[in-house]
């Protein structure tokens, strides 16, 4: 199928022509006539569907029918969780509607609201926005959601993992009973489809690439070691495979850091990304990562999330996640609209448990890469071993949390006198 069979008027498809986006993804090709014609829509699909264009662009086609007389009302919202995925959201609307009379912008928190305030008192159409600064801007009586006719809330399973369920309780009491909703989710657990029911009427249900299903595009294989071998069989990687860009997964702040840290002392230019740096570094770190001046992007799970670089080929697990399903959302980065991905996962032996928790999920197997410098020699722990070295971490835990204790408790003592 081709755009030009979707009913799309011809400003949104001359700027998709210049995206060189010719056919429609089947999340596209599904939803964009039902939001046409005005449908509410509950959306299964996960990033890489091509879900971004699937609610924008109807959304845009719709607003522009009765472009804004005199000043411009903020008449569509969409509410997604992070500011990487409401940035990159804004991107997308900005090349999609620039032959149109419509505009938009972005607001989220981490940074000043001043840029954002001046933004909305101009007037916009398209409002995207994380949940905590719409709520603040709308409590400071910056932005009322009268006028909203279209409302999306994006990745609402991962709005509700990050515990935003009061708050899109909160702008669903603000929003006008008439208006049409769309609800995207990549996953839909009872708990999803309790809030869709609160939010959507009479909705057109679409699915496309169940969390299950990893795209047929992605070849994936596995490397088997010991965990004092994963930094070395890491940088194995990066060169046997001559990787220019790669984006490597951690499960902790902590071991992002240490990853990019232990690979930069080698000469690979690396950078972590994660919950804990500055919102302008996370961007900047992106930017240098997709016009080529990092090679490797170390990034957690939650920062992770929305990162959306076109043409990625190679994903690294430096862990294997015990929930089957990171895996999956992992992996799915790369490998995107169509093209190539190649998706390599390291398990040292305390993994090999969730390997297989993977391998159920996905109905297939990783292919063990036999051609392995650093090969696992080591076995997993016995019940038995484990239960001691739990025992040991929590004394070591405990320990260091009574030495901080005591160092602030004379620090104070000393500041007193
Ligand atoms: P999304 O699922 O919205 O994160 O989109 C995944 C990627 O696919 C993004 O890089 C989009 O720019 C790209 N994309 C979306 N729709 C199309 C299309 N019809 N043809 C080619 N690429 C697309």
């Amino acid at each position: 199928m081709k755009f030009e069979e979707l009913d799309i008027i011809q400003p949104i498809q001359d700027a998709l022509k210049e995206k060189n986006y010719t056919e429609p993804t089947p999340i596209q090709e599904q939803s964009i006539p039902l939001v046409l014609e005005g449908r509410d829509l509950l959306a299964c699909a996960q990033t890489g569907t091509g879900k971004t264009a699937a609610f924008s662009i109807p959304m845009i086609q719709r607003l522009n029918e009765n472009p804004a007389q005199g000043r411009r009302k903020i008449r569509g919202l969409i509410i997604t969780p992070t500011r990487e995925l409401a940035i990159q959201i804004g991107e997308n609307i900005k090349e999609y509607s620039k032959y149109t009379k419509i505009n938009h912008t972005v607001i989220f928190g981490g940074v000043k609201q001043g840029a954002q305030v001046n933004r909305l008192s101009k007037g916009v159409d398209i409002l995207v926005a994380t949940p905590g600064r719409l709520l603040d801007l709308i409590s400071q009586r910056i932005i009322n959601l009268f006028d909203i006719e279209i409302f999306v809330l994006d990745e609402a399973d991962r709005m509700l993992d990050m515990g935003f369920i009061n708050d899109i309780k909160k702008v669903l009491k603000l929003l006008p009973r008439k208006r049409q909703s769309l609800f995207f989710s990549a996953t839909m657990p009872d708990n999803i489809v309790k809030l869709s029911r609160e939010i959507l009427y009479k909705p057109e249900k679409v699915e496309v690439t169940p969390v299950s299903s990893t795209a047929e595009t992605i070849q994936q294989y596995i490397y088997y070691t010991n965990k004092s071998s994963k930094k070395n069989l890491l940088r194995h990687i990066i060169k046997v495979n001559e990787m220019d860009q790669v984006l490597v997964f951690t499960r902790t702040k902590h071991g992002a850091d240490r990853v990019a840290r232990d690979l930069k002392k080698k000469d690979i230019t690396a950078s972590a990304i994660h919950g804990d740096k500055a919102q302008n570094q996370r961007q900047k770190t992106l930017k240098q990562f997709k016009n080529g001046e990092v090679t490797v992007l170390v990034a957690t799970d939650i920062a992770a999330r929305g990162i959306d670089i076109d043409k990625l080929k190679f994903v690294i697990n430096y862990d294997i996640p015990d929930q089957a399903e990171t895996y999956v959302h992992r992996i799915g980065r790369c490998g995107r609209a169509g093209e190539e991905g190649i998706a390599i996962a390291i398990s040292e032996p305390e993994e090999n448990v969730h390997v297989k928790g993977v391998e159920r999920l996905i109905k297939q197997k990783l292919i063990a890469v036999e051609d392995n410098p650093f090969p696992q020699t080591e076995k997993p722990m016995t019940a038995a071993e484990r239960k001691e070295w739990n025992k040991e971490k929590k004394k070591r835990r405990d320990e260091y949390f009574a030495n901080r204790k005591k160092k602030g408790n004379s620090q104070n003592k000393r500041r007193r006198h």
